[in-house]
């Protein structure tokens, strides 16, 4: 099986290194590439929003399962994906593989501060890189425009932080436009990958508590995790309707 569906969307069943050699594949001959990495929060918020769930069945040439819930998910469902495919090892490996290629990389997201810092880690230790464009992402033009934007510098790589599903709106045009590009949206990457956010300490992530410290961290998580419940609910209840 080549898709593996989870509430109405069509996760591409292939490991991480699957994933790469295709990507690898489509950099070569500068096919224009939409990648989602979905989490549960993804999937459920696109069950609510049609226009989201169409850019994800229409637009996206490829879905990764961004989280283990979706993983989870995919075996109740007795059709298992083979692993988690995180945006934010995607996004560290294509920038270890635009530094090694000399790629054009585009960069859109995250706070001033944050873009900056990103800009500078780059300079430091990404010296390869062309980047062709880094911006905030609280600007108030509309995505039309920014799309154009991004079309004139001739990126080959373009990274979206805004935020599902502002980043996959704005990935779906430059794919409609056929910008030949890999493009993927990259949630908070920016802020981890700036260091101005920090990963949990070991401890945390051994014991599976991750979410517990960042939620400690940024208590306004908590309302997009009661989320979580209702997705492992209506997965179940689409197990039942399958059987
Ligand atoms: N963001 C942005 N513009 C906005 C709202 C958010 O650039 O108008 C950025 C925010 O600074 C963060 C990223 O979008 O870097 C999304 O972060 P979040 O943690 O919500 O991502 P997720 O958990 O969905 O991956």
């Amino acid at each position: 099986m080549n898709k593996v569906n989870v509430l109405g969307v069509n996760f591409d069943n292939k490991t991480l290194n699957q994933f790469q050699n295709e990507f690898i594949g489509r950099l070569n001959e500068h096919k224009s590439t939409f990648i989602v990495t979905a989490n549960p929060e993804i999937v459920m918020s696109a069950n609510e929003n049609p226009e989201f769930m169409k850019i994800l069945t229409s637009d996206a040439d490829y879905i990764t399962a961004d989280g283990i819930g979706v993983v989870k998910a995919a075996k109740m469902l007795k059709t298992p994906l083979p692993e988690r495919v995180t945006g934010y090892d995607l996004f560290t490996w294509l920038m270890k593989v635009a530094n090694e290629r000399n790629l054009r990389v585009y960069l859109i997201g995250a706070k001033p501060a944050v873009i900056h810092a990103v800009q500078e880690k780059i300079a430091r230790d990404y010296p390869e890189i062309q980047l062709v464009g880094a911006e905030d992402g609280y600007f108030k033009d509309d995505l039309d425009l920014v799309a154009l934007r991004i079309e004139r510098t001739q990126p080959d790589l373009v990274f979206a932080a805004l935020g599902s599903p502002r980043q996959e709106k704005l990935l779906a045009i430059l794919r409609k436009n056929l910008l030949p590009a890999v493009m993927m949206g990259v949630g908070g990457s920016f802020d981890v990958f700036s260091g101005v956010v920090k990963r949990a300490p070991k401890f945390y992530q051994e014991a599976h508590l991750e979410w517990f410290y960042r939620l400690v961290k940024n208590p306004w998580r908590f309302k997009r995790m009661l989320v979580l419940p209702k997705f492992v609910n209506d997965v179940r209840k689409s197990r039942k309707e399958q059987k």
